[in-house]
């Protein structure tokens, strides 16, 4: 017996998604409850698997399953496919595990042929009607499955309108399409060297075959790569009998949501064509109507329609976006899967829910994609704006964006991802624009509803998208759109506002985003849940101010070698580098103290009495000096010019210095505690001007600060012991000249493999362990952090030898196993080390989840990124 890779929808439920696909078990569920669905029969995605595994090939007995799939269906139906009378003609569609909305293939009418045309005119009483079915599936079919191209098709339409001399493809008769029908045959059987078939059972076997392919075509690829969804589940494949929304005024098509995707208020969203096939609405071809006029064309489907969706919200406890068609009066549904939401949406329906008693906090929480808050961070058009909108589309996707107008895809790609902000505009995108969308700051497009792919990839992606801009007139050759008399061309800087559908012609400034009621809300059940504490990376004043605001419950990381830049203290850490002895050395650090410890004051002012971890100074000391060629060069110059000698003389000393301190490997040479111990004036002086900023912001705010002084790039237990009776001994002094107390802690940075080895050893003179996750997993890996964007990895990436990005996301079998038995040996020695990251795998919520696990204290993660790790940190709780 081979395995069972078909299941009736009679078989199905909701429970079976991971094996019937999001579409499959879907629409099963819906049937099971008792609502109109059309019937029919689902492929499993462990077929897909198989035959992907297997080369394209098969697996044993699928063939026979499909046609005794298909028997059973016609027996149901009381129809068979092809027949010329009663004829079935089925839908075939992808439906993966994991809703990709658009990114694969689909096949309407397949059964419709030479026999069963007739009896398909007769039965809709519309020979046109039939024809047009007919030219339409060979046309889909002809692309989707045999994979001919567009234009063979739209050719020989257009020569066919010429020689009727008609100008739309509606003045076509009855008799014009039956004759298009053919020359679409002949064309297809000739492009494929005779290999057409006309048979309905094979196309259905090729039909299957194309789906399971569809899902390894680019733009899938890219949309999974891009949601972090598994290359290998696989699609399931749906078979079910066609309903008509185009068979004339009494039938219509549309998608719904149960509430507002963009805002999640709960009010009627969707929008709906009569007369019009399901591919119609999201792909944006003709501008639908809004629900609410549905009430008008077709009140009794309307409210059915209203019921079910009811129905199916209360059954999945959840935001449902449906797919419907009305044939002659009459309500099917199509689809129901939980519905792509905006954040803001998320979080309001998600506080909603809770309200209305249909789920609780733990599940409100479950439901929020962390990295989707991203979202709430963007920015607005500054309201206090003069300009006026050249057009206003519909506002499919909320947030603004201001870019330079690009007319494809792929430069939106190319430019986007060099760093230049583009706006791509449309006519209509389609899934094969995704990787454009991805790169762009936002999207326009002329045609398309709220509900158009552009809308639902846009909204997914967290970009500002206006769709449905119906009077701009897109040039893409020209690369020009032009709006009444304003033309815009490639390059011209425009604005959109997602939430209002406005478009300027101009850039205007933005602003950014506020945090509303529903995130504070739902933000409090996390934090409400989580164990882990959330901080912040952040080096000044303001940065810290906006950490607190966002929510962070401390710094966890204060570089301070940022402070050392800047033209006022580049001369005295110049002067600290080139001084010949400790005297010219103390002299210039106590020139910089007073500089320090106005930065630590801000800090601290901001921090308001929370912990701040202040990390002693890291990069190597050749950052705050001159490039060697460059100094070579000024000394030759200076020599040929006849400089005078004082001049001469001190470059020609730097120069000297700039080659002492040369070095070929800088990040793996005299960095962090290294500097410390070459010249322990630094860490003395650091101590101090931390201690002093602490005092005066005691004094002048009367807040205490929770201190932490950390020690970068440790590997010997012999460097934190000298460091530390450094940094105490400084701390003490200072102390003492004041006459105050203070509590304070120091620790270290765990960031070099030998450090995470040999934990235990460096935890004896440790009060904390931050793991500095960028150098270790530098170290680690022995990829360079600085080049690992451009170089081999990038192309690791794509071409799947690695999943994720180490540097992204915690490589938890290697990096992860060091940050554990760091945890581990460190609190072996001392119970109480409090433990918590840094590196930037500390906003990450797939790496959060793994914190969690080895049982770190807290993440630290740059301030945009708290709202995110605030959320991760409770699902990795749940
Ligand atoms: C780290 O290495 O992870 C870290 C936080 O320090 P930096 O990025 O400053 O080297
Ligand atoms: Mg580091």
């Amino acid at each position: 017996m081979s395995e069972k890779y078909i299941y009736d929808l009679s078989e199905g439920d909701a429970s079976m998604k991971p094996l019937l696909g999001g579409k499959g078990a879907g629409v099963a569920e819906m049937m099971r409850l008792g609502v109109p669905v059309p019937d029919g029969f689902t492929v499993t995605t462990q077929a897909c698997i198989e035959t992907m595994n297997n080369n394209g090939e098969w697996p044993d007995g699928l063939r026979d399953q499909i046609a005794d799939a298909l028997a059973r269906f016609e027996q149901r139906a009381g129809r068979v496919l092809g027949a010329t009378e009663k004829p079935l003609l089925v839908s075939v569609r992808s439906g993966a595990v994991v809703s990709m909305p658009g990114m694969m293939d689909t096949i309407l009418n397949l059964g419709i042929s030479d026999e069963s045309v007739g009896a398909i005119a007769a039965e809709s009483g519309n020979e046109r009607f039939a024809w047009d079915c007919y030219r339409r599936f060979i046309q889909m079919y002809g692309e989707v499955v045999e994979g001919l191209s567009s234009h063979v098709y739209e050719d020989a339409l257009t020569a066919m309108k010429q020689a009727k001399g008609v100008e739309a493809d509606t003045d076509l008769t009855a008799e014009d399409l039956k004759e298009l029908t053919a020359e679409f045959k002949r064309i297809s059987n000739e492009e494929l060297g005779g290999n057409w078939t006309n048979d309905p059972r094979e196309q259905l076997f090729r039909a299957v075959e194309a789906v399971f392919r569809s899902w390894q075509n680019p733009r899938a690829q890219v949309y999974r790569k891009a949601n972090h969804i598994p290359d290998d589940l696989g699609t399931a494949v749906n078979v079910m009998q066609m309903v008509f929304g185009n068979r004339g005024d009494t039938s219509a098509t549309g998608v719904c949501f149960t509430r507002n995707p963009s805002t999640g208020e709960k009010a009627l969203y969707g929008e709906f064509l009569t007369n019009a096939q399901g591919e119609d609405v999201v792909a944006g071809i003709r501008t639908p109507r809004p629900l609410s006029e549905l009430k008008d064309v077709l009140p009794e489907a309307y409210d059915q329609l209203i019921a079910t969706m009811g129905t199916m919200e209360n059954h999945y406890r959840d935001m449902q976006d449906m797919e419907f068609t009305i044939e002659n009066g009459k309500l099917y549904m199509l689809q129901t899967r939980n519905g792509k939401r905006t954040a803001a949406a998320a979080l309001k329906v998600a506080a909603d829910l809770v309200d209305e008693g249909l789920i609780d906090k733990e599940e409100a929480v479950r439901r929020i994609e962390p990295e989707q808050l991203d979202q709430l961070l963007h920015p607005a058009i500054d309201p206090n704006h003069t300009a006026s909108p050249v057009v206003t589309g519909l506002p499919a996707s909320p947030g603004a964006g201001v870019g330079a107008a690009v007319f494809d895809a792929d430069t939106a790609a190319e430019k986007g991802a060099a760093g230049e902000p583009v706006i791509l505009i449309r006519f209509e995108t389609t899934p094969d624009d995704i990787h454009g969308v991805l790169q762009a700051q936002g999207v326009l497009t002329a045609h398309g509803g709220m509900t158009s792919h552009a809308a639902v990839v846009a909204r997914g992606f967290g970009k500002p998208c206006v769709a449905g801009a119906t009077t701009i007139k897109i040039d893409p050759d020209a690369k020009t759109v032009t709006v009444g008399d304003t033309v815009i061309s490639e390059g011209d800087m425009i604005t959109i506002n997602g939430s209002t559908g406005e478009v300027f012609n101009e850039e205007l400034t933005l602003i950014p985003p506020r945090l509303n009621e529903d995130f504070l809300k739902v933000v409090g059940w996390a934090d409400e849940i989580r164990d882990l504490g959330v901080e912040a990376n952040a080096d000044n004043g303001p940065d810290a101010a906006k950490a607190r605001e966002l929510g962070a419950e401390g710094i966890g990381l204060c570089r301070t070698e940022h402070m050392f830049f800047g033209e006022h203290r580049l001369p005295a850490m110049h002067e600290m580098i080139l001084a010949t002895n400790d005297e010219e050395r103390q002299s210039a650090l106590d020139k910089i103290l007073p500089m320090q410890q106005d930065d630590f004051e801000a800090i601290f002012t901001a921090m308001k009495g929370l912990p701040v971890t202040v990390r002693l100074l890291d990069p190597p000391l050749h950052e705050f000096m001159p490039d060697l060629v460059s100094q070579a060069l000024k000394v030759q110059e200076l020599e040929l010019t006849g400089a005078d000698e004082a001049t001469l003389e001190s470059e020609r000393t730097l120069l000297a210095q700039v080659r002492k301190l040369h070095e070929q490997n800088p990040m793996l040479g005299t960095r962090g505690c290294r500097l410390g111990m070459l010249y322990p004036q630094i860490p003395d002086m650091q101590a101090r001007a931390i201690t002093r900023a602490a005092l005066a912001v005691l004094d002048r705010e009367g807040e205490t600060v929770q201190l932490q002084i950390m020690i970068p790039l440790v590997h010997l237990e012999q460097e934190l012991k000298t460091q530390r009776e450094i940094v105490v001994k400084a701390v003490d002094d200072e102390l003492a000249k004041a006459g105050k107390q203070l509590d304070y802690k120091v620790g270290t940075m765990i960031e070099l493999p030998r450090a995470a080895l040999c934990a235990d050893q460096i935890a004896e003179h440790a009060d904390f362990f931050s793991f500095g996750t960028n150098d270790l997993t530098q170290t680690t890996l022995g990829i360079s952090r600085d080049d690992a964007e451009n170089g081999f990895l990038g192309w690791y990436e794509s071409s799947g030898v690695v999943q994720r990005d180490p540097f992204a996301t915690i490589d938890v079998d290697g990096v992860g196993q060091l940050v554990k038995m760091g945890v581990e040996k460190g609190r072996s020695v001392n119970p109480q080390l409090n433990t918590g990251i840094c590196g930037e795998h500390g906003g990450d919520p797939d790496s959060i989840a793994f914190f969690q696990t080895v049982g770190l204290d807290y993440v630290s993660c740059s301030p945009y990124r708290v709202p995110i790790a605030r959320f991760a940190a409770a699902k990795a709780k749940l």
